[in-house]
């Protein structure tokens, strides 16, 4: 192939933005002379490239936009450590099929016992299946509603909060939700109702939700909406926070205990 034929192709690459394609074509040209594939072959493998670095680039864009606080995948969660969980329910869950179903979770325990990594790591998932997926915490899903009441953006952000096809809302209940704030978060989870997913985690048990909320009517017409096509999971053990604390008390006491007394 002559030079000039070689620089018009790269340039004709770019055209309908194939530059991971522009950027092989040297090498897989090169490859092609040695290991001559057919026409098919050939043009099939340099396509996969361009193909690969895009779905790359979409996957990475996906992650960024799901802003999860860490990247624990589901496979590192400990399920002895969490023995009141059930587990073929969360491989279930992991199928995504809830996704798809336009389902919620509800993801109910105290501190400490992995609701947000679970949520996170099924919320990974759905990105990772090519879902878009949006994390945050239900204090800070509220306040940005506020501040874009004021500041005249509220159908906009209400379609932000619309969008994703799973919104993740951790931390439901570590502060109460005056009116207002309950208003807010109730309209979210409305728009969202049949639309997309809600992955919500709460320390809260529902039965305990008005005390979260001071409109009980508000509380009850959010759980309605949440419930309606949902799955629950109760987690109710240790904290794995704790356990290194624990571990660590514990030796403390049998060093104390195995001290020699001294009399008085
Ligand atoms: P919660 O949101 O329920 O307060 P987190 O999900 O933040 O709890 O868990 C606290 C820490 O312990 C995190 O670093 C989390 O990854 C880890 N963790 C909790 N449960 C497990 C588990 N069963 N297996 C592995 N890591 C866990
Ligand atoms: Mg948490």
């Amino acid at each position: 192939m002559t030079d000039h034929v070689y620089q018009q192709l790269r340039e004709q690459l770019a055209y309908p933005k194939l530059p991971a394609l522009a950027e092989q074509l040297a090498a897989a040209l090169q490859a092609a002379q040695q290991n001559k594939p057919s026409y098919t072959q050939f043009l099939a493998d340099l396509l996969s490239t361009e193909v690969q670095a895009t779905e790359q680039r979409r996957l990475d864009g996906r992650l960024r936009f799901a802003s999860f606080p860490r990247h624990k995948p589901l496979e590192q969660f400990d399920y002895d450590a969490q023995p009141s969980l059930d587990r073929r329910l969360v491989e279930e869950l992991a199928t995504l099929r809830f996704i798809a179903e336009k389902a919620n979770l509800l993801l109910i325990g105290p501190s400490g016992v992995g609701k947000t990594m679970l949520a996170s790591a099924l919320g990974l998932k759905a990105v990772h299946a090519g879902y878009r997926v949006y994390y945050t915490t239900a204090a800070d899903l509220v306040a940005r509603t506020a501040r874009s009441a004021l500041e005249g953006r509220w159908q906009t952000t209400m379609r932000f909060w619309a969008g994703p096809a799973v919104l993740v809302i951790d931390e439901l209940g570590y502060l109460p939700m005056p009116g207002e704030a309950a208003s807010h978060l109730f309209q979210v989870i409305s728009r969202r109702y049949q639309h997309g997913s809600v992955i919500l985690t709460t320390n809260r048990g529902i039965a305990s939700w008005g005390e979260i909320f001071e409109d009980t009517t508000v509380a009850a017409a959010i759980l309605d909406r949440l419930l309606h096509h949902a799955t629950m999971l109760q987690i109710d053990g240790d904290s794995y926070r704790m356990r290194g604390h624990r571990a660590r008390l514990q030796q403390l006491r049998q060093a104390l205990a195995a001290e020699p007394q001294t009399k008085p």
